[in-house]
């Protein structure tokens, strides 16, 4: 009789554990995303995980089609769907908009991540200013136009949803060396604080995450470096002593998913910056 008891306690407590387990893991429980830039590093991540905490659909948004279809089909064809938009180009901003709804039926949660690099460590005097024109069409015209069709969406739908955007540590301090970028990660801070004051009426949350370095393709090309070399070059950067670690993809997506989700759900206009404290000692 004795051990029959301890036999069903035990039973018990695994089903707890497993039941608690599952309602942490699915902060985004039902919910319909976007991830523009989720062909590759930080946007990858984040889609990911934003599938590994149940979202119901995940749509994949980027110029790198076979990278970007990759992604969506090791997430599952039935939970992610890769749609080929320049954000560039509004009106493929707008067509992948109305196709997430069309699809999926609604559009909770917008991951505005696209963006490019510098081209070259630029100073001021020496700007080149056909690459700033296409820097600023990508990180900052191309995050304005998400915002506003995911807003539109979100309005029509009557959807209080949650609008990120990646910004940077560069969008809050000058010392990223490229002025071009630094201005272009200022004003998406701009545009976040402007658009969740308009759209909070409607209930929907805009917020920024703002990474440190991350190695990343668009990392490795900004500072002419190879990804296996990336970690020394940034380690004295850093505030936290992390064992040798670097900022990882992952940690970046853990913050859009806390800004994605409902455990945010009293958190606008903010800029969440995730830097490993490069940051303050810089
Ligand atoms: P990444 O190059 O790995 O990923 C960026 C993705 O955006 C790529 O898949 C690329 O194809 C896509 N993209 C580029 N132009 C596009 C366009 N016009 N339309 C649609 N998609 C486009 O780089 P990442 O480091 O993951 O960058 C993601 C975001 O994080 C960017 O906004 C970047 O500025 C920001 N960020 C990165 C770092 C870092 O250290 N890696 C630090 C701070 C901020």
């Amino acid at each position: 009789g004795f051990q029959f008891l301890h036999v069903h306690c035990f039973l018990l407590f695994v089903i707890i554990d497993t039941v608690s387990v599952i309602q942490t893991i699915q902060k985004l429980q039902g919910k319909v995303a976007v991830v523009t830039g989720g062909a590759s590093g930080i946007g990858e991540a984040t889609a990911r995980k934003f599938a590994l905490h149940g979202a119901r659909a995940v749509v994949i948004a980027d110029v790198q089609d076979d990278k970007g279809q990759n992604v969506a089909a090791s997430i599952g064809p039935d939970r992610s769907t890769y749609i080929h938009c320049d954000v560039t180009d509004e009106d493929q901003v707008k067509i992948l908009i109305e196709s997430t709804v069309k699809i999926y039926g609604r559009l909770d949660v917008m991951f505005s991540n696209a963006g490019i690099g510098s081209a070259s460590k630029q100073t001021v005097m020496d700007f080149d200013l056909s690459n700033y024109d296409k820097l600023m069409a990508v990180n900052v015209r191309g995050m304005a136009a998400c915002v506003k069709h995911a807003a539109k969406a979100m309005v029509e739908g009557n959807v209080r949803g949650s609008i990120v955007c990646t910004a940077s540590v560069a969008a809050s301090v000058g010392g990223a060396f490229f002025t071009d970028y630094t201005m272009s990660k200022h004003a998406v801070l701009g545009l976040m604080r402007s658009a969740s004051l308009q759209l909070g009426a409607y209930g929907i949350r805009v917020n920024c995450v703002s990474p440190g370095p991350v190695v990343t393709p668009l990392l490795c090309s900004l500072f002419k470096v190879q990804a296996e070399d990336a970690a020394k070059m940034f380690e004295s950067h850093f505030g936290l002593k992390a064992e040798g670690k670097m900022l990882s993809a992952e940690s970046v997506a853990d913050a859009a998913l806390f800004l994605a989700s409902d455990d945010s759900e009293f958190i606008t206009g903010h800029s969440l910056v995730v830097d490993g404290g490069v940051e303050i000692k810089n």
